[in-house]
């Protein structure tokens, strides 16, 4: 077969299966499973595949079919152009988080410009609900250039044991180096820090059954559910960190497109100030942030 006909024969299958994206998905796990670009497939379409790769692209178009995650399929995502192992223990990395380390970037950029201001180092930044690492990692891995490896010290906690193999695998890849503790939210959590940050579980339980199959079935429940009002976590984050923040330390969450007066009352309820709302690309409340300036 070659590469034209397992690509048509790819994006007939996916669009027969109703998945929405057909066309990029077939072409993905045609590049995945060939090794070529988009390049090599124009200037030689007429190509035949050999027959392992034919066979597992049939393979992958069936289980995609199947709605099974392309990056379960692939076992990575791209996440701030990055490249991170992923499987069905971890949440896979979503654009819109993107803007969350952003604006962690941004703030450790601005405090480590102004002079006199440089916080105590080592900065110590905690990521709760790590997952795949993907937050402390894109951070650690684009602060590089700004400080030495040995200013920063990140450290990533989660109540999943094999959500923490995957973030060490992909800390291991990225050649990075972090701390890792497993454990619920703060109870293995010792010291302060100057910044954490957090993308929890925020989907509201009944919200989860109306998730796109792939979502739904084949991310982790745990990483999504926020409970009744989606706010569970929220509401303990903001007065567990406390404990665990530097005087004038940032605490920085994702939110829900929805979430941001709620998320941002708790965080002012909860003793903390200059409490702000960033925006993702599409234009939706994505990051709340507030500083404590208190020591509890
Ligand atoms: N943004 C994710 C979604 O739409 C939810 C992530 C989370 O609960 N932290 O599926």
């Amino acid at each position: 077969m070659t590469r034209e006909q397992a690509y048509q024969y790819g994006v007939r299958k996916l669009e027969n299966a109703g998945i929405e994206e057909s066309k990029l998905d077939a072409w993905y796990l045609l590049e995945y499973v060939a090794k070529i670009s988009r390049a090599d497939y124009f200037s030689d379409s007429q190509r035949e595949l050999a027959q392992e790769q034919e066979l597992l692209y049939f393979l992958y178009i069936e289980k995609r079919a199947q709605r099974i995650p392309l990056q379960h399929i692939t076992g990575e995502q791209e996440f701030m152009g990055l490249s991170f192992f992923v499987n069905e223990s971890v949440l896979i990395p979503r654009q819109d988080t993107e803007t969350l380390v952003e604006c962690a970037l941004d703030l450790l950029k601005r405090q480590m410009s102004e002079k006199g201001k440089m916080p105590i180092t080592p900065v110590r930044i905690l990521d709760m609900c790590t997952g795949s690492g993907c937050i402390l990692l894109s951070i650690l891995y684009y602060m590089k250039e700004y400080a030495p490896q040995s200013e920063i010290e990140g450290t990533g906690a989660d109540i999943s044991g094999e959500a923490l193999q995957v973030a060490q695998e992909n800390e291991k890849r990225l050649g990075l180096e972090a701390v890792w503790l497993l454990g619920d939210l703060f109870s293995k959590i010792e010291g302060r820090y100057q910044m954490i940050v957090v993308n929890p579980p925020y989907v509201r339980t009944a919200v989860l059954e109306e998730l796109q199959e792939e979502v739904r079935y084949h991310d982790p429940r745990i990483a999504l559910d926020g409970k009744e009002d989606g706010l569970y976590f929220y509401r303990r984050i903001v007065i567990e960190c406390r404990e665990h923040l530097e005087k004038g330390g940032h605490l920085l969450m994702e939110i829900g497109y929805d979430q941001a007066e709620e998320v941002s009352a708790l965080m002012q309820a909860a003793g903390f100030s200059q409490v702000k709302v960033k925006k993702d690309l599409a234009g939706l409340d994505r990051v709340v942030a507030g500083v404590y300036d208190r020591c509890a």
